[in-house]
């Protein structure tokens, strides 16, 4: 079993539960926090809130050496899995653009494109 994968699923699931306005927001977050991983933007966005109740839902389902493997895995690579699933064309590039987001910037480095709020 691919536990990235399973956790990220659930992660979908969750946020496909926010009312229409709420998902809007989030699907680009979820988009830029898989192109650079930061954790403060991931805590302050509410997502390792989302991730930690993903992980804690697929635990529930495993033995412990699987729930071992899961908790491995790091909400880097849940968040990128589940760009990728959201959107697999997407999942490294700006929502606007399609330019490669780079690390570390407020914005898009080609069309400027602010980092979500
Ligand atoms: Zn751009």
């Amino acid at each position: 079993m691919n536990h990235a994968t399973a956790m990220a699923e659930r992660v979908l699931q969750e946020l496909s539960q926010e009312p229409r306005l709420a998902r809007r927001l989030l699907i680009p977050q979820l988009r830029w926090l898989a192109a650079d991983p930061d954790e403060g933007d991931a805590e302050r966005w509410g997502m390792l809130e989302v991730v930690a109740r993903a992980r804690d839902e697929h635990l529930a389902t495993l033995d412990a050496d699987d729930g071992l493997a899961a908790l491995g895995v790091g909400w880097e690579e849940i968040v990128q899995r589940a760009a990728q699933l959201a959107e697999p064309q997407r999942s490294v590039t700006c929502p606007r653009c399609g330019a490669r987001l780079p690390r570390r910037r407020r914005a898009c480095s080609r069309c400027r494109l602010p980092r979500p709020p």
